[in-house]
């Protein structure tokens, strides 16, 4: 039997389950060993009720581990790779999928349900249902997930690095080189600086920024960016925000402003940081209820800016965590540092209380397998 982190209602400490019961894989699905799961503040905006999820759900949607079982039909996985989950699957055949943009792919609207791609889930106790968050339930030492969620890697790929991948350094390294257009010597500012932020940072100096500023009000965090490629940290706590990008580039704002944390207040400061002409790139979760105001005279015509939004940094799953493997192995992708403490299953709800005081990057949790 599995042994799973179940979030029973809003607000709830996860229960640590090992009586759930585990279907074997469907047609189209593949049993997952998980060897480590990324702890991610979307876990924390299910448990706080700011993503919806139905409940009992077993939370963890990013990971990694090893193929055991794979269902009918699946041909491109067999028992034994390595992989990294995504929560964001890939069909390949619908509209989205076609025109290269599989981040939007239509097999996502299941992810309402709690359940796989069929509205229905894996895991059951006692004959009801326990729903999987994100069509994942990585907080799980195994899983059954759809094949197309799944993408092949390197043994050779220290899975604990590679568990990242699939949510915080995809959507942050690919807002950086996927959603924005950064050029080579660009100014980007980077507003709120968790585990996306630094990698929205690690992004940029990927994409050749020459100045990258680091904006937060967490000490602790800003001096973490620095080793990410950030040149200069704002504390926006201290001193205006907007007003210190400003002064930095001269009076002109950031060619590139990202934001990174969901908030009105904050999504309407990374606007005005960006320069004429320039781009907003809005990457953080906000609440269903944060509307934005915008001047439409002056942030859309005369100023000309571009404000585009980000869903987990308009990756194609299949090609860019391949890339994205690459770039680590090259040196140039940092993944093991944004390992801040290795933890077990059991250890889940002190993560949480470590992502609301904002102390750490990363917690992963590990197997042991
Ligand atoms: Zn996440
Ligand atoms: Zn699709």
């Amino acid at each position: 039997m599995p042994k799973a982190a179940v979030l029973t209602g809003i607000d709830q400490p996860l229960e640590i389950r090992d009586d759930l019961e585990l279907e074997s894989p469907r047609a189209g699905e593949i049993m997952v060993r998980m060897a480590a799961s990324g702890v991610c503040h979307s876990d924390l905006s299910v448990q706080n009720g700011t993503i919806p999820s139905p409940t009992p759900c077993v939370l963890g949607h990013e990971g990694a581990g090893i193929v055991e079982e794979v269902g009918e039909g699946v041909t491109h996985l067999s028992p034994g790779d390595h992989v990294v989950v995504t929560f964001v699957p890939r069909c390949g055949e619908c509209y989205f999928c076609q025109r290269g943009q599989g981040f939007l792919c239509d097999k996502y609207g299941a992810v309402a349900t709690g359940g796989l791609i069929d509205g229905t889930p894996r895991f059951s106790s006692g004959g009801s249902p326990v729903f999987q968050m994100s069509m994942c339930g990585l907080f799980s030492d195994q899983t059954v997930i759809p094949a197309i969620s799944a993408v092949k890697i390197d043994p050779d790929v220290p899975l604990k690095a590679a568990a990242l991948i699939g949510c915080g350094v995809l959507t942050g390294v690919g807002a950086a080189l996927n959603t924005a257009d950064i050029k080579p010597g660009d100014t980007v500012a980077v507003l709120g600086c968790g585990g996306v932020g630094l990698n929205v940072i690690q992004g940029a100096r990927i994409a050749g920024a020459s100045e990258i500023i680091a904006i937060d009000m967490n000490p602790t965090k800003l001096e973490m960016t620095k080793q990410f490629g950030a040149t200069q940290t704002v504390n926006a706590g201290e001193v205006d925000a907007v007003g210190k990008v400003t002064e930095l580039t001269g009076g002109r704002g950031a060619d590139v402003a990202f934001e990174v944390i969901g908030l009105g207040p904050t999504i309407d400061q990374t606007i005005n940081m960006t320069r004429k002409g320039g781009q907003a790139v809005l990457v953080g979760v906000p609440r269903l209820d944060v509307m934005i105001n915008l001047p439409a005279a002056f942030a859309f015509l005369y100023l000309a800016k571009t404000v585009k939004g980000c869903w987990y940094g308009s990756s194609n799953v299949h090609e860019d965590v391949p890339k994205l493997i690459d770039l680590y192995q090259k040196g140039e992708l940092k993944l093991d540092e944004l390992i801040s403490r290795e933890i077990s299953l059991d250890q889940v709800n002190d993560a949480f209380e470590d992502m609301k005081t904002g102390e750490v990057a990363r917690s992963v949790i590990d197997f042991g397998g």
